[in-house]
């Protein structure tokens, strides 16, 4: 929409306000309910089921995507399907060692403990976390100087699941400490489309094949703004239409909201414009792409360049990123003949 920031566009992948009760009310609860990522789905169905033949929590898990992709659906799939409670946290929040001590007294044997952004724990708490991932031990500190002692509490076993971005994002030692990492991709159309209709279905939205395609294609392989866009686009249709979702329907409602061909937004444009009228095309570092659009360096590599990378908008080279032919073609520019070396 015009004036639009990217934290408020239609098509940011992270959680915005209205999207937490949504998200809750469309999550899907078991891996059958899940769609895509198959090769993940089947993995997962043998750690849970050897995990209970054994009697035992299932090993530590780490899954990593860019945001709106199922991770914390994931976390909570896991729980329900081993039969245990889910605690949740996210990084930035465990500020201290106390903040840790509070939920694993909470914790009972199996549980699944999940930490969001496990990535932005602080240096000491992932440290603490080190020997309660491995042994279940947890060492307090008490006191200071020398009448100081350490105390050694037993936790019962339990499971950690954790959600980064990026995989590099964690520290080699914690990233050791997980015995299941698994990375999740953007969704294709065709998986997306089974999701608009099941969320359709869920919120009892009248909406065809050619509709849910539409909303399908432009929402960046993401579940989440898939189900974003589904419920803006209900709004045009009731207002606009007969409230039904229809191809035309939902054509009408994305270019109101500026969503275009591609499910590019402003900021994915103002992105490629840069590397190309700013830069002669790439190859260009991040950072100063970054600068170059005013935005901040981890949601350009975080949220917006793997989808443009993805969707073979941009490329990466060791020499930095660089506009693809299709880039050019999008925004309606001609492309330059390259020397090969630079693509
Ligand atoms: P993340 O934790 O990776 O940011 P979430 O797990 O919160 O993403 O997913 C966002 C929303 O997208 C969920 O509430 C759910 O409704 C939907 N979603 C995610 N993955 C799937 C999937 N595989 N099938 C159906 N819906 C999904």
């Amino acid at each position: 929409m015009p004036g639009f920031e990217k934290d408020e566009s239609v098509l940011s992948p992270a959680a915005l306000g209205e999207d937490a009760p949504a998200d809750r009310a469309l999550r899907p609860r078991t891996l059958d309910e899940f769609i895509g990522q198959d090769s993940l789905k089947a993995n997962l169905r043998v750690f849970i089921k050897a995990a209970k033949q054994r009697c035992e929590p299932l090993d530590h898990c780490l899954f990593y995507a860019p945001p709106g992709l199922g991770k914390t659906t994931l976390a909570n799939i896991l729980a329900r399907e081993m039969g245990v409670n889910l605690r949740g946290a996210s990084g930035p929040i465990l500020e201290r060692i106390g903040d840790l001590a509070a939920l694993l007294t909470d914790i009972s044997e199996g549980d699944v403990f999940f930490i969001d952004e496990i990535h932005r724990l602080n240096a000491v708490v992932e440290e603490a976390l080190y020997p309660v991932m491995e042994d279940y031990t947890f060492f307090i500190s008490t006191g200071k100087g020398p009448s100081s002692s350490t105390l050694k509490l037993a936790v019962p076993r339990f499971t950690l699941v954790g959600a980064t971005t990026r995989s590099g994002l964690l520290t080699g030692p914690l990233r050791d400490r997980f015995g299941i990492v698994a990375q999740l991709g953007f969704y294709g159309p065709e998986e997306l489309r089974r999701i608009v209709l099941r969320s359709a279905g869920l919120l009892k939205i009248a909406a065809d094949a050619a509709g849910a395609d539409e909303i399908a294609r432009r929402c960046r392989g993401t579940p989440r703004i898939a189900n974003r866009l589904l419920r803006r686009v209900r709004d045009f249709a009731q207002v606009d239409g007969d409230g039904r979702i229809t191809g035309d329907a939902a054509r009408h409602a994305l270019s109101k909201l500026e969503v275009d061909a591609e499910g590019l937004d402003a900021m994915d444009r103002r992105l490629l414009r840069a590397v190309i009228e700013k830069f002669d095309g790439g190859p260009v570092g991040v950072e100063n792409l970054a600068i170059a659009i005013s935005e901040e360096l981890d949601t350009v590599t975080d949220v917006v360049e793997p989808f443009l990378i993805q969707a073979g908008f941009l490329t990466r080279t060791p020499r930095g990123r660089v506009a693809a032919a299709k880039a050019y073609r999008h925004l309606g520019l001609k492309a330059p003949r390259r020397p090969l070396d630079l693509l």
